[in-house]
C-alpha cells in the first residue's frame, strides 16, 4: 500500500523573478544589503528642525557608508558632503572607492 506522497512545495516560484540588484552609489557595487544612507545625518536634521522622513537618502554598501561615517564628523557630511556629487569630487573618497571596488563583497570590510 502506498502512503500518499506530501506534495513536494514548489520552489522554482522563488527564483522566477529576481529582484533587480541594486548598487551602491559610490562604488557601484552590487550588494544584496544595501543601506539607506541619510544624506543629513540624522542627529544634523533634528537640529537642523528637518523631519527624519523628509530627509533624502541613497542606497549605500556598508563599507562605504561606514567609511563616510567613520571619517568624517556629523557636521561635515551635513554641510559638505551632503550630496553624491559631493562625495565623489574628494580625493580620499575617490580613493577609497578605487580600493573598495577590489574588495569581495562577500568580505567584510574594515575601514580602519
Ligand atoms: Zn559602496
Amino acid at each position: 500500500m502506498l502512503l500518499p506522497m506530501a506534495r513536494k512545495k514548489d520552489v522554482s516560484s522563488w527564483y522566477a523573478e529576481p529582484k533587480p540588484a541594486e548598487t551602491c552609489v559610490l562604488c557601484g557595487r552590487e550588494a544584496p544589503n544595501l543601506t539607506d544612507h541619510h544624506l543629513v545625518p540624522k542627529s544634523q536634521g533634528r537640529r537642523q528642525g528637518v523631519k527624519l522622513g523628509d530627509i533624502p537618502t541613497v542606497k549605500m554598501c556598508p563599507a562605504c557608508q561606514g567609511y563616510l561615517t567613520k571619517t568624517y564628523s556629523n557636521s561635515e557630511l551635513a554641510n559638505e558632503l551632503n550630496t553624491v556629487e559631493a562625495m565623489l569630487e574628494r580625493e580620499e573618497i575617490q580613493k577609497f572607492i578605487k580600493w573598495v571596488q577590489k574588495q569581495p563583497m562577500t568580505k567584510g570590510v574594515r575601514v580602519h
